[in-house]
């Protein structure tokens, strides 16, 4: 029943209702996909027969008519969440074998909803990456490929297993959280969708924190739709996070298909950075026509402060990652690496446990926080981090109601291929996407065409706070002139 893994939410939804299969016929098709496709590396941990035991609740909550929006829709989540009796290591050596005792907000209400739990996926480690190659659990390899080769690629990071199983079809749709660019990145480089959400909307509890100002849980889903219905199940209050806004969650559904008649969008000149291939500039210049041709004025628009955005990012998320990381210390949970004394056994287990991407963050974050160079460094990227936000303020206040952007400055590259010997080359893949994380805004990221090799690109539209809805209608308006995106299948 291959079929069944092929379906969105939306259809599955429907096929539940109209008893056309059971949710347990739904997981057990998934369960069986992710086993055919261990070779991509996309899960850290199956959970078959949690799937089974969930599935089977949600076909009698279906008979009784009590069923939840998301009843019997298999899901994956990335291993950054806190699953309750479920293992979650954020795919770090240091988190080895932690069985959190509670469930993170948003996971626990895709659960409340009638979700149903078919494992945790892989990331890079702590999410500090952009190809999942960080990961301690080792690298996903993306079911993507270049016409003609057989290179591995990598599915984009962080959240590259949640991209890769729902791009390879072993998933209907899974987790990922964005600090930098950790969903849309990932999205654009396997032909799917990816919504960072307004920071505030999804409550950051029981998610393994990374850079708490910028991190935000959102979906990976194949189509428009499919992400705002994930959305609302995602989204909330939650006074266990006191970032998390209360306001009501709409229904995001009902976006999806609404005119785009009118709406403002802003061409921001500056996005339109050096070295960018021909392709993407291409692919941009499409994604106006479309929006256009469907009502949308477009505006060019100037954010004077973006190149700013990426320098600021890597002080602000380190800083915050050295202080989040500091309760890492082997003595409660996780890893534990004996010493001569309790200093020798802090020392032993962080050297240990972190891999060399978390090990360099830590560093630079103690750095840019230490008395000597606080003003310096963490304090003007705060400032700096303000006039980004500013920048766009100044655009909506002009009234403009989004922003179009390429997602990525390139389309996914090899494994292996980028940042061995220079970081900086791997964080360059965020150009785009960090300045909504530092500004708070909503992204989202829609699969828009292929490039001359057959690989995914995506464009971004960046929305005002709150307004995820028109980033809905404008989605949906791509994704029905651009299509659908799925990769050939070339694993067992
Ligand atoms: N690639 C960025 C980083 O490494 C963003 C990661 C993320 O969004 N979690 O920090």
């Amino acid at each position: 029943m291959s079929e069944l893994t092929t379906l969105t939410i939306a259809a599955a939804r429907d096929g539940l209702k109209q008893k056309k299969f059971s949710a347990a016929e739904l997981a057990a098709a998934h369960v069986d996909a992710i086993e055919k496709a261990r070779t991509l590396n996309a899960f850290v941990l199956e959970t078959p027969q949690r799937a089974a035991a969930m599935s089977k609740a949600a076909d009698a909550r279906l008979a009784a008519g009590t069923a939840g929006p998301l009843e019997g829709i298999p899901l994956a989540i990335k291993d950054m969440f806190c699953t309750e009796g479920v293992r979650t290591t954020a795919c770090s050596h240091i988190l080895d074998n932690f069985v959190p005792t509670y469930e993170s907000t948003v996971s626990g209400q895709l659960w409340r909803d009638g979700a149903v739990l078919l494992g945790k996926t892989n990331n890079d480690e702590f999410a500090m990456g952009s190809s999942n190659e960080t990961s301690f659990m080792g690298a996903v390899t993306s079911p993507w490929r270049r016409r003609g080769s057989n290179t591995p690629l990598v599915p984009g990071g962080s959240s590259g297993g949640s991209a890769a199983a729902v791009s390879a079809h072993l998933a209907l749709a899974a987790t990922g959280t964005d600090t930098g660019g950790s969903i849309r990145q990932p999205a654009a480089f396997t032909g799917i969708v990816g919504i960072k959400p307004t920071y505030g909307r999804c409550s950051r509890w029981g998610i393994v924190a990374f850079a708490s100002s910028l991190d935000q849980a959102g979906p990976f889903t194949r189509t428009v739709r499919d992400g705002a219905i994930m959305l609302r199940s995602m989204a909330g209050y939650d006074p266990k996070d006191t970032t998390s806004v209360d306001i009501a969650v709409p229904d995001y559904e009902a976006a999806v298909g609404k005119s785009i008649k009118g709406k403002r969008i802003g061409i921001p000149k500056e996005y339109r950075v050096d070295g960018m291939s021909a392709e993407i500039d291409k692919l941009w210049d499409q994604g106006r026509a479309w929006l256009e041709a469907a009502g949308a004025e477009i505006v060019e628009v100037s954010l004077p402060h973006t190149k700013y955005a990426l320098p600021a990012y890597y002080i602000v998320a380190p800083a915050e990652a050295s202080s989040n990381l500091a309760r890492y210390d082997g003595v409660r949970y996780g890893l534990r690496l004996p010493g001569r004394d309790i200093n020798g056994m802090y020392e032993n287990t962080r050297a240990g446990g972190f891999g060399k991407e978390v090990r360099r963050r830590i560093m630079i974050g103690t750095y840019v926080l230490s008395a000597g160079y606080y003003d310096a460094y963490y304090l003007r990227a705060q400032k700096v981090r303000t006039l980004i936000k500013k920048d766009f303020e100044d655009c909506f206040d002009q009234g403009i109601d989004a922003m179009l952007t390429p997602a990525t400055p390139s389309a996914a590259f090899g494994v292996g291929e980028k940042g061995g010997a220079d970081p900086i080359e791997m964080y360059l893949n965020d150009v785009f996407t960090v300045t909504v994380n530092m500004a708070g805004l909503p992204g989202i990221s829609v699969p828009a065409g292929l490039d001359g090799q057959g690989l995914p690109l995506g464009l971004q539209l960046i929305g005002r706070p709150f307004d995820e809805e028109t980033l809905f209608s404008l989605g949906q308006v791509i994704e029905d002139a651009a299509g659908r995106f799925t990769p050939a299948r070339w694993w067992a």
